[in-house]
C-alpha cells in the first residue's frame, strides 16, 4: 500500500494517450493535486491545456514512450494502441507499469485474448485462428490487432460480404439478447472492487453505443453472474487498474465475454455522478495502490456519447444543451475537441434518476433533443 507520497504533487504520473478519458482522468487527479503528464500524438488532444507537460509523440514508437515515461513514478494509459516493447522498457527501468505491459499485449491481440479466455476456462464464443479469409459462415471476423469501435470486425453471412485478408480471429455468432459490460478495479495487492453491471444499446448505423444504461435491465442471478465473471477475468490475469469486461447475454439467457478493454472505458462515465466512486478516481487508486472506493450506485444512470452528426465536419456546434441543463439530473461533458466529424465522440450526457425507466425516459428525450453539428456540412 503507498503512503501519503502520492499526494501534493510528488508523484508524476504519466498517462499514454490524451483524449477524452485522460481529459476525465486529469479532472480526477486534480482532486488529489496529482501531477499528470500526458503524450498524444495530436497536437490538439483535448488533455493538451490541462495537463502538467504534454508531450507530441507517436504512442506505438518504442523510443518515444520510453523517453516520456523514463523520468515518472507511475505510467498508465488511456487507450491501448501503444507500444508494448516502449512500456517493457520503462518496467525493466524501474517505473511502475499499470496495467502490465505482458496484460496489454495480450489484449491487443485478439486471438491471444481468446486464447486466453479458453486457457482459464472463461466462457466466450468459440473461435479459431487464421491468417486466410473464411470459408464457412456465417461467422464474425475480427482483426487480431488495431480494430477499435466496430472497425475491424465484419458479420459475415456469404462469401460475398467483404471481410479482411489480414491475421484474424474467426468467432461464432452469438445470438445476442443484451450486450453489458462489467468495470472491475484490482490494485497491486490484489484487493478488487467491481461496478455494478451496465447495460450498452448500440446504434445500428454507426456501431458505437448509443446510450447506456445502469444497472443493467437483467434479472439479479444474471447480474450477480455479470458482475462474477468480470472478477474472475481479473483475478485470472493478476491485472492491476480498471478492466472494462465486454459481454453478450444470449437468447438463453447464457454470459459471453466478448472482449477486454484495460483502461477506463466508455461504459463507465455515468460513474462520475452516479456511483460513490468514480471510474477514473478509482482507477488511480488502483494504479496508485491506494485502498479502492466504493463502486455502488448512489442512483440509476444512464449515459448519452453525444458523437457528430452524419454530415458535421469542421468547429462543433452544439445545439441543445443549455436547455438539457435545466433538467433535473442532468450532467454535461464536453471533451474539447476542436474538430467534428460524423459520428466522433464529442461529449457525453448522463442522467441520474431514481429508477432505470426513468433515466431510460430521459436519456431517449435527450438523444432527440441534443445534437453536435459543424461548421461546415457536406
Ligand atoms: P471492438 O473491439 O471494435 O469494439 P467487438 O469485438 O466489441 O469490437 O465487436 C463489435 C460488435 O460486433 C459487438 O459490440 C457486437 O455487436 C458485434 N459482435 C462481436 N462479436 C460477435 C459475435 N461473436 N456474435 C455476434 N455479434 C458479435
Amino acid at each position: 500500500m503507498r503512503n501519503d507520497v502520492a499526494f501534493g504533487a510528488e508523484l508524476r504520473v504519466g498517462v499514454l494517450g490524451g483524449g477524452q478519458l485522460g481529459r476525465m482522468m486529469i479532472q480526477a487527479a486534480a482532486d488529489w493535486d496529482l501531477r499528470v503528464e500526458v503524450m498524444d500524438p495530436a497536437a490538439d488532444a483535448p488533455c493538451r491545456h490541462l495537463t502538467h507537460r504534454f508531450v507530441q509523440g507517436d504512442l506505438q514508437d518504442a523510443d518515444a514512450v520510453f523517453e516520456f515515461g523514463k523520468e515518472l513514478d507511475v505510467i498508465t494509459i488511456e487507450i491501448e494502441h501503444v507500444s508494448v516493447d516502449g512500456l517493457r522498457r520503462l518496467k525493466a527501468a524501474g517505473v511502475e507499469v499499470h496495467p502490465d505491459p505482458e496484460h496489454l499485449a495480450t489484449i491487443q491481440d485478439k486471438g491471444l485474448q481468446k486464447q486466453f479466455f479458453a486457457a482459464h476456462g472463461i466462457p466466450s464464443a468459440p473461435f479459431t485462428l487464421s491468417d486466410a479469409p473464411p470459408t464457412a459462415f456465417p461467422v464474425v471476423q475480427k482483426l487480431r490487432k488495431g480494430g477499435y469501435d466496430g472497425k475491424g470486425v465484419a458479420i459475415l453471412r456469404t462469401p460475398d460480404d467483404a471481410g479482411f485478408d489480414a491475421p484474424c480471429v474467426l468467432e461464432q455468432p452469438v445470438n445476442i439478447a443484451k450486450e453489458l459490460s462489467v468495470i472491475v478495479a484490482r490494485n497491486p495487492s490484489g484487493a478488487t472492487a467491481t461496478f455494478p453491471v451496465v447495460e450498452a444499446v448500440f446504434d445500428p448505423v454507426a456501431n458505437l453505443v448509443d446510450y447506456l444504461i445502469a444497472p443493467a435491465d437483467v434479472s439479479p442471478e444474471t447480474a450477480k453472474e455479470a458482475e462474477a465473471l468480470a472478477l474472475r477475468v481479473a483475478d485470472a490475469m493478476g491485472f492491476t487498474g480498471l478492466l472494462a469486461v465486454e459481454l453478450f447475454l444470449d437468447q438463453e439467457g447464457a454470459l459471453w465475454v466478448n472482449e477486454l478493454a484495460p483502461r477506463t472505458h466508455n461504459s463507465g462515465h455515468h460513474t462520475i455522478e452516479a456511483n460513490h466512486t468514480s471510474q477514473f478516481q478509482q482507477h488511480l487508486r488502483a494504479i496508485l495502490d491506494l485502498p479502492l472506493g466504493d463502486a455502488s450506485a448512489r442512483s440509476a444512470g444512464a449515459m448519452l456519447n453525444l458523437v457528430g452528426a452524419a454530415d458535421a465536419h469542421g468547429s462543433p456546434v452544439y445545439t441543445g444543451l443549455g436547455a438539457a441543463l435545466g433538467l433535473p439530473g442532468v450532467y454535461a461533458h464536453i471533451y474539447g475537441k476542436t474538430a467534428v466529424k460524423p459520428f466522433r465522440k464529442m461529449g457525453h450526457v448522463t442522467v441520474t434518476g431514481a429508477t432505470v425507466e426513468a433515466v431510460k425516459a430521459r436519456v431517449l428525450e435527450l438523444r432527440d433533443a441534443l445534437r453536435v453539428d459543424g461548421t461546415r456540412v457536406s
